[in-house]
């Protein structure tokens, strides 16, 4: 059956005219039909900009979180269609699961950090605040809220949901509505996602829109309070940097594009080494996994000289066990490129590459395929390059082969090897093994400022990894110069991104009422009650206990130590007798003779009171 593929814009579905037909990367068949409406792209956006603003808006930062949560387990209950649909992307089952359960695990985990970490409301204090006067009359902080505009994503082809869902979900949770445009070639998986969560009904009108086809004259419409996040190729990424439009109105762009990603052989690992296998199973995976297409995916594999023959051999036999054919078997563990034009594309890089380097075993060429009715045009043999003499001006450090193609480069000295793997002036992600911290170091030092991210794979880390090529939810994922500077994932930074982060200036009172949280020296309200025996819902911002005065002698100490495991401050011999029999410990409290001016509560940064008592008393 050949799927539609529509746009959804403005609530609802658009027909149209057909557009291109897509087709089935392994077979070639017909898979899905584009449907290209007439679109009002001024529409659009306003409707994001006041349907969808209103809508996100009309509830705060912890109930987006839980209807991130509603869907991540929605889609996780009705991810099998996703399953299908991207077998025709020539992804494999366990390729599929990158993009499908981890787009839904990316918004369980927006889903979490929400819920935990973000106030209620929708402006999210940032602190600390500073005094700014001498009287104690004047301060300020910074607060941070939803920006005024639309988040327009535009996505590559290789990771139709996990690419649209890890850019969605800070956006949502930061209260921006979403256009997502995605990539022609595998728009269908991504259109099949977005109908899901429409039907779903979880999320408010006008939160997420999608446009498949070109984007016309969309970025000329946008404004000042939109943003745009790309992902796919740098000439792409250059020229939507340059749009006059974005230009103009100071539109910020966020950039992920080509990489070419290193693993390091550290020296003092040799082929004996325990890690050496280990270090040849992660880069085997990176080339193969999703055919290499992979923004993170390994392209250059630095190794001492003394291991280059060995390390060579060994990858090479790993990579001739691959079996290439129909993605849906089982016993298939690479399918084709996500089209034959893109398997094209790959093999002519991999004959320029060839021209200054030598092919070690498998050659780019049309390889043994299992399965039937296969189209063999998009199939291209994991290829493994070797350049014997390298410097940083070599065309290994700018060619981009997107597929399952890397090149071994040996080194000499530790230094020279960080020049090289820096000589791709900018990426997402390296691996370095390494065995001993002394060399982690040294290699952190010279390659950190060139990268997004860093992977020390050591024997400790070694099983329980999650590898190379996994950018996390919790870890940033972006990589400065080539790799387009951009800045995505990377916990509760990448919602930070989407909202405007503003000085506020004024008296205590003022800021207190703004942000929700207590800053010294606004007024406070004397109880009889301790706050502490009060229910959550009745305490209030600024609520207070002035106690009796009361000195702070030294039993207290110790018993504060004993109660919280806390002993730094206590001192005498009994302090110290009493530390040893103690059996409690908490590693949260720091210092028992100063208690807090003020208890915060972080999951509800809004609910803050001051305990003034305690203050004065111990003053
Ligand atoms: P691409 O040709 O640059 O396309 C990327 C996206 O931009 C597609 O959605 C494409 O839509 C759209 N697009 C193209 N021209 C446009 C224009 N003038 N205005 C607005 N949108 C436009 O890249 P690709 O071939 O899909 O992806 C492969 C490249 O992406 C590789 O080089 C890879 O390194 C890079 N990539 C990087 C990352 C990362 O996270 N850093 C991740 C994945 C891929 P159409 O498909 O409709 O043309």
């Amino acid at each position: 059956m050949v799927d539609s593929v529509q746009s959804f814009l403005g609530g609802r579905w658009i027909s149209g005219r057909d557009g291109p037909a897509l087709h089935d990367a392994a077979h070639g068949q017909v898979v899905a039909q584009m449907v290209l409406g007439d679109i009002d792209p001024a529409q659009v956006l306003a409707y994001a900009r006041g349907q969808g603003r209103r809508g996100l808006l009309a509830v705060g930062f912890p109930e987006r979180a839980a209807m991130l949560r509603a869907l991540a387990r929605y889609l996780g209950e009705h991810k099998e269609g996703l399953y299908r649909l991207s077998l025709h992307t020539g992804a494999t089952r366990a390729d599929g699961q990158i993009d499908i359960d981890g787009g839904i695990g990316t918004l369980a985990a927006y889903a979490s950090m929400g819920a935990a970490e973000l106030p209620a409301g929708n402006l999210w204090p940032e602190g600390p605040v500073v005094s700014l006067s001498r009287k104690g009359g004047f301060a300020g902080t910074h607060v941070l809220t939803p920006r005024a505009g639309v988040a327009v994503q535009i996505n590559a082809f290789n990771f139709p949901v996990w690419g649209m869902l890890e850019k969605f979900a800070p956006a949502f949770l930061a209260g921006m509505p979403s256009l997502v445009k995605p990539a022609t070639q595998t728009s269908y998986l991504a259109a099949a996602c977005v109908r899901l969560i429409v039907d779903s009904g979880l999320l408010p009108d006008g939160a997420l829109q999608l446009l498949v086809g070109p984007v016309g004259d969309l970025l000329g419409h946008l404004q000042s309070q939109d943003m745009l996040a790309f992902t796919g190729s740098a000439d792409t990424a250059a020229s939507l940097r340059a749009h006059p439009a974005l230009l103009a109105a100071g539109v910020p762009i966020n950039v992920e594009a080509d990489s070419l990603n290193a693993a390091v052989l550290s020296d003092d690992i040799g082929p004996d080494h325990p890690l050496f296998d280990r270090f040849v199973t992660e880069v085997v995976r990176e080339m193969t996994v999703k055919a290499g297409q992979k923004c993170t995916a390994i392209r250059r594999i630095l190794v001492p000289r003394c291991s280059l023959d060995a390390l060579g051999e060994r990858l090479a036999a790993r990579l001739a066990q691959v079996r290439l054919g129909d993605p849906a078997r089982d016993d298939v563990d690479m399918g084709p490129l996500v089209s034959a034009r893109q398997a094209q594309d790959v093999r002519s890089v991999i004959a320029r590459l060839a021209e200054t380097g030598e092919l070690l075993g498998a050659t780019g060429g049309p390889p043994a395929l299992c399965g039937d009715d296969l189209d063999p045009a998009a199939f291209v043999a994991p290829t493994l390059l070797l350049a014997r003499e390298c410097d940083p001006g070599a065309r290994v450090h700018v060619l981009e082969a997107f597929g399952p193609v890397a090149s071994l480069l040996p080194y000499d000295d530790p230094d020279e090897a960080i020049a090289l793997v820096n000589a791709g002036q900018g990426s997402l992600v390296t691996t370095v093994a390494v065995g001993r911290p002394d060399r982690a170091a040294h290699w952190v030092q010279g390659l950190a400022p060139w990268h997004g991210r860093l992977h020390l794979l050591d024997a400790t880390a070694a099983d329980e990894s999650t590898g190379h090529g996994s950018p996390l939810p919790a870890l940033k994922h972006g990589g400065p110069g080539r790799a387009g500077g951009g800045e995505e994932l990377g916990g509760l930074r990448a919602v930070a991104h989407h909202l405007q982060r503003t000085a506020l200036q004024g008296s205590p009172a003022m800021l207190m009422a703004a942000t929700g949280e207590y800053v010294r020296g606004a007024p406070v309200t004397e109880q009889a009650v301790h706050p502490f025996r009060k229910h959550y819902d009745e305490l209030q911002v600024g609520d207070s206990l002035l106690t009796h005065r009361r000195t702070v002698s030294e039993a207290d100490i110790v018993n504060f130590g004993c109660l919280s495991g806390d002993f730094s401050t206590c001192t005498s011999t009994s302090s110290r007798r009493a530390n040893r029999r103690s059996a409690s410990a908490s590693p949260m409290a720091t210092s028992c003779c100063r208690p807090p001016r003020a208890f915060s509560c972080r999951r509800r940064p809004g609910r803050c009171w001051p305990i003034t008592g305690w203050t004065r008393c111990a003053s």
